[in-house]
């Protein structure tokens, strides 16, 4: 079992989980978001490395003491994690029950993708976009309807609070009215935890440009 893996950012604190956390960008991501924030993890043709399951915790393990004095550990994002179920499950079979798992997702994936990791995963960064179908897939060019599949998967588990949902506002796409129609969506749902943001669209613009796309 492989995954190619664009790149890792360390020592993260507080940022996308509790303590300090290792961030694992995934390649690959079902979704084409017109600002993109990573675009080389799009294609198979930007530059990445492979690992197994084992070698990438050889890789990450060099931090197991900041994970275990802060109840830290990974982040697993992209790209899309989720399109590596699989692999997650195994690293958690190999790291153990002491590092944290948690996934940075926009949830857009066949919901045997997520049942499959729930077992092992501490907690989900979720970023909707926004909820209304249309708004969705005029950024994403994809239809949201597996987002609110799995979001209601998540909780009638009971597992709400596991879940920070980002909203983000974005320019040219969504409104603070539209931002606030998700909002209650998502709490109707039964979400509390919900980051609302202004997307930084010049950043996106820049890594398009960058990336060529
Ligand atoms: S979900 Fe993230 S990685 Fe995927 S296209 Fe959108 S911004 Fe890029």
């Amino acid at each position: 079992m492989e995954a190619e893996v664009l790149a890792f950012s360390r020592h993260r604190i507080a940022t996308d989980g509790e303590g300090v956390t290792t961030l694992v960008a995934f390649m690959l991501c079902p979704l084409s978001c017109v600002y993109c924030l990573n675009p080389q993890a799009l294609s198979l043709k930007s530059p990445h490395k492979v690992y197994t399951p084992e070698g990438l915790y050889d890789e990450l393990k060099k931090d197991e003491l900041y994970f275990l004095a802060t109840g830290g550990g990974v982040t697993f994002g992209g790209g899309e994690p989720l399109l590596r179920h699989g692999f997650i499950r195994r690293f958690r079979e190999i790291c153990g029950q002491a590092w944290k798992i948690n996934l940075e997702t926009s949830l857009n994936v066949p919901e045997e993708y997520l049942e499959d990791v729930i077992p092992v995963t501490d907690g989900y960064i979720v970023d909707v976009k926004d909820m209304n179908p249309e708004i969705y897939s005029s950024y994403t060019g994809k239809d949201n309807s597996k987002v609110m599949r799995n979001l209601a998967a998540l909780a009638e588990r009971g597992l709400a609070g596991k879940c920070v949902i980002r909203i983000p506002e974005i320019e040219g796409y969504n409104t603070p009215d539209d931002v606030r129609r998700s909002v209650e969506m998502i709490q109707r749902l039964g979400f509390e935890n919900i980051d609302l943001f202004k997307y930084d669209i010049d950043y996106g613009k820049r890594k398009r440009d960058l990336q060529g796309t």
